[in-house]
């Protein structure tokens, strides 16, 4: 390793993508140095992100699971749902996560500084007026919520101020038709908010197979969600504690108690000194980085959500660790395959995707294509007054019927998909899947069992 540098490895950024990759090159023995500008370790996933977002919609399944009690003979009364208690747990828990990364951090060696990086040169940072030089550096500095630019945007929150809430909302509006904008407005639901959902089409999600569009429209308005299509804000006000959207059309959305832009979110390339040193970004802004994940200036990389690819915790990690792999413990050619990411959105109830949808896959193979689907109500909800429904859809292409798309909604697909999309990346044919034994009485075994 090179003693010309203060580090072998520098890493803007301790979020999934940074920790990861100085814990992995640490591993290897190379001298690391993580800057993050945060009080705490941890980045958008554990601090604002998919770890809080995983406890409240845990809290809202049990919403659901005390509404369902009743269909299983328990005569259950709900007296209060204290939100202030549950966001006090919450934060204990990401506060024990954020030490326990600052700890497996020093097992491997990896120093931390708190501060703003900013690139000088290929080798060097700076962070509060002092230089740090480094032989490689990793760029992973994430991403943040985006605000529409319009009048009266300070009255609203993002995702961000979502998990500032310390006490329950009684009336929020949601405006955004992604991940976040569903997952929001699912758990607030669960949790006996009353939620309008305002997307600026007929439907969300619309990058999904059109199933789990479909259907997870049906369950929330079966929930009680109030959805407004086509409804685009043009303005926010504020009367006393109340907020009011205003459409493009003149149409009014009036007394929320909280507002919450879901539209998306930009990568967190300002200040970071990359025009300086000559980082290119594409037309979207995010940082372009080849398979190996190096920029346009060889011995500066990119991982994570700064570059735009799929802006997941695990897909973060991944890219990060093949690169530590590459560069530290001589895995030559070890990089990321971006294809085939499985991903859960957790609504209520929750979805889960990987591959084509069948959009994309008639689109690309035409007549190739065939699509099995079952719906079934599960059989937890034969007793329950509430009937969720299950859906899935398994796509296959050619004469061999290779899986290229599987998807569900409903009770547990969040848990059912990890396996299968083993299966799909191992180039598993609807012949395997047939050819595997069932798991009885499960949803899952729908999916070996379709004809
Ligand atoms: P981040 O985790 O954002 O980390 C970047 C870090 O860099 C931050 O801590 C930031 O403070 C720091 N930083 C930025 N600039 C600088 C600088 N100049 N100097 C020093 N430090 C800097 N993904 C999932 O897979 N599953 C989920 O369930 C899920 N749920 C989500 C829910 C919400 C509400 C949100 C917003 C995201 C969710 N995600 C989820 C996405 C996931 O959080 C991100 O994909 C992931 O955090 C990206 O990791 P990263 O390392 O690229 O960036
Ligand atoms: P998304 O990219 O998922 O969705 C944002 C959507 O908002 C757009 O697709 C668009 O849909 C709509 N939109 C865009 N601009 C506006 C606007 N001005 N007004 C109203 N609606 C608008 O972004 P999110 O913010 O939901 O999430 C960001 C990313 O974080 C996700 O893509 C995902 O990668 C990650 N994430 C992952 C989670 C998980 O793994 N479970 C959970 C949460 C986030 P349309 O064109 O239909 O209007």
């Amino acid at each position: 390793m090179s003693r010309q540098y203060d580090y072998d490895l520098i890493t803007i950024g301790g979020g999934s993508g940074g920790i990861a990759t100085a814990n992995r090159a640490g591993s290897y023995g190379a001298r690391g140095l993580v800057i993050e500008s945060d009080e705490v370790l941890g980045g958008t996933c554990v601090n604002r992100g998919c770890v809080p977002k995983k406890v409240m919609w845990y809290a809202g399944v049990m919403a659901h699971s005390l509404r369902d009690a009743e269909g299983y003979g328990f005569d259950v009364t709900v007296n209060d749902f204290d939100w202030h208690a549950l966001v006090g747990k919450r934060q204990q828990y990401i506060s024990n996560i954020n030490n326990a990364y600052a700890e497996y951090l020093g097992r491997n060696n990896v120093e931390i500084l708190g501060g703003r990086a900013r690139l000088l040169d290929r080798h060097t940072v700076e962070v509060k007026g002092q230089r740090y030089s480094a032989e490689r550096i990793v760029l992973a500095p994430g991403g943040t919520p985006r605000v529409p630019d319009i009048p009266g945007k300070e009255h609203a929150v993002t995702s961000d101020g979502f998990f500032e809430f310390t006490y329950q909302p009684r009336r929020v509006l949601v405006l955004g038709a992604g991940y976040i904008a569903v997952e929001l407005t699912g758990m607030m639901n669960a949790m006996g908010t009353e939620v309008t959902l305002a997307i600026r089409h007929d439907a969300f999600l619309r990058d999904f197979d059109l199933l789990l569009q479909e259907r997870l429209m049906e369950e929330m308005v079966g929930d009680g969600v109030d959805i407004q299509t086509y409804f685009t804000a043009a303005a926010l006000e504020r009367t006393g504690d109340l907020i009011h959207a205003i459409g493009e059309d003149g149409e009014r959305l009036e007394d929320y108690d909280a507002v919450i832009f879901a539209i998306g979110r930009s990568p967190a390339t300002a200040e970071l000194g990359l025009e300086a040193v000559g980082v290119e970004l594409d037309e979207r802004g995010y940082i372009t980085v080849d398979k190996y994940q190096e920029t346009s200036v060889s011995g500066i990389y990119a991982i994570g959500d700064v570059t735009g690819q799929a802006e997941l915790t695990p897909v973060a990690i991944a890219a990060g660790r093949r690169l530590a792999d590459r560069l530290y413990d001589h895995q030559a050619g070890r990089h990321l395959d971006y294809g085939l990411i499985p991903t859960v959105v957790f609504s209520h109830p929750p979805l889960a995707t990987v591959g084509m949808t069948e959009a994309q896959a008639r689109e690309r193979y035409g007549e190739a294509v065939r699509c099995y689907e079952v719906n079934f109500t599960a059989m937890y909800n034969s007793f329950t007054e509430h009937k969720t429904k299950t859906a899935m859809k398994l796509i296959v292409m050619g004469d061999d019927e290779k899986v290229i798309g599987i998807h569900m909604i409903g009770l547990a697909a969040d848990e059912m998909l990890q396996g299968f999309a083993v299966a799909m990346r191992m180039g598993a044919t609807k012949r395997d899947f047939d050819d595997t034994i069932a798991i009885h009485p499960t949803s899952s075994e729908e999916l070996v069992t379709l004809r």
